[in-house]
């Protein structure tokens, strides 16, 4: 198998406000993986708190190239990544970008859609969340008309203005919303007092109120919170799972903080041993990285898959949105088409 790959920055239609500060881009890795004449697609996307850029990533998949050059199948996928995750501890990121080809490669030797191989029923995908952010009620509102189409918005808070924030969002919708606080309440006085006055706003859940490292607060806001609580930071891969069980009630899995594919699946099932939700989620990616995370999708409870959706300069075209419903396509693989 042949390995290849491509720097690109995504650029945000809007500029992204989130706990600790404002970003207007994100860096972006392509990969393509290529065998006997088929290429497959796959990508990393670098949000500043994973420590990857665009370095780390290229020297990580030029070690990878070397190693999966010496793969004559690409069938033996479970062999293939466990030497792709020994390449180094991290790189989270770079590793899903070959995980996804690595999915998409198989689907497409295979002419079968990814979400057939994992078993799903391509009818039961949930409804994406549509991200409002942190920002000017008027700009809220406009987003919330950009958004009519979607049955959920997501909501950023951060410790700053939320309950203006959250009042402004009821004088225009009672749609359902989830939040997402990324660390961002002091400590679990106030996380519990904002989930007690949350408890009757049509609120889904509360994602990551605290500090991810702070377990013994967030063990304390369980046994509490009026409202589910989703970890997103505090779980990253399928080892911690097993820690966030008595903190959470349910886990965000995204792509490229687990590694990829493969390793979302495991975690899925995991899951649902120790009775959590799930919530799939991603980062700022373009559909390709968004198509492989929905092929999984109709094995989880929630999804927050807009990232494609933000962006301006999206590279690829791939799954779709039928009112908010993440609705698959029959391509084979992760179901993508690169734009030329
Ligand atoms: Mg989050």
């Amino acid at each position: 198998m042949k390995l290849t790959f491509e720097l690109h920055t995504l650029y945000f239609k809007r500029p992204f406000k989130i706990a600790h500060g404002v970003r207007t881009s994100t860096p972006i890795v392509l990969t393509q993986l290529e065998h006997e004449g088929i290429i497959a697609y796959g990508e990393a996307s670098m949000p500043p708190y994973l420590g990857e850029s665009h370095e780390t990533v290229l020297s990580f998949l030029n070690k990878a190239s070397v190693l999966l050059s010496k793969f004559q199948h690409p069938f033996e996928i479970e062999s293939i990544l466990k030497e792709v995750n020994l390449i180094e501890t991290a790189n989270t990121a770079a590793k899903a970008s070959i995980d996804i080809a690595l999915h998409d490669l198989n689907g497409r030797l295979q002419n079968q859609p990814c979400w057939k191989i994992f078993d799903c029923d391509k009818n039961k995908t949930p409804y994406t969340t549509y991200t409002l952010g942190i920002d000017e009620p008027e700009i809220i509102k406009q987003k919330i008309v950009e958004g009519s189409d979607y049955k959920y918005f997501k909501v950023k808070l951060n410790g700053e203005n939320d309950k203006a924030i959250i009042e402004n969002i009821r004088n225009v919708t009672d749609k359902p919303i989830a939040i997402d606080v990324n660390q961002g309440w002091r400590d679990k006085y106030i996380a519990l007092e904002m989930m007690e006055w949350l408890a009757n706003k049509n609120v889904l859940f509360v994602e990551q109120p605290l500090a991810k490292v702070n377990w013994d607060d967030a063990r304390w806001l369980y046994e509490r919170s009026p409202l589910p609580l989703f970890a997103d930071e505090s779980v990253q891969r399928y080892a911690d799972i097993d820690k966030v069980k008595d903190c959470f009630h349910g886990i965000n899995i995204k792509l490229m903080k687990c590694t990829g594919m493969f390793e979302a699946n495991k975690m899925i099932k995991r899951a649902r041993e120790l009775n959590l939700k799930i919530l799939i989620g991603c980062m700022s990616e373009t559909s390709c990285a968004i198509s492989a995370a929905a092929q999984l999708s109709p094995l989880v409870d929630y999804a927050d898959l807009d990232g494609s959706l933000l962006i301006k300069n999206n590279l690829f075209d791939g799954i779709t949105f039928t009112e908010g419903k993440i609705t698959l396509n029959d391509l084979p693989g992760i179901g993508v088409v690169k734009k030329v």
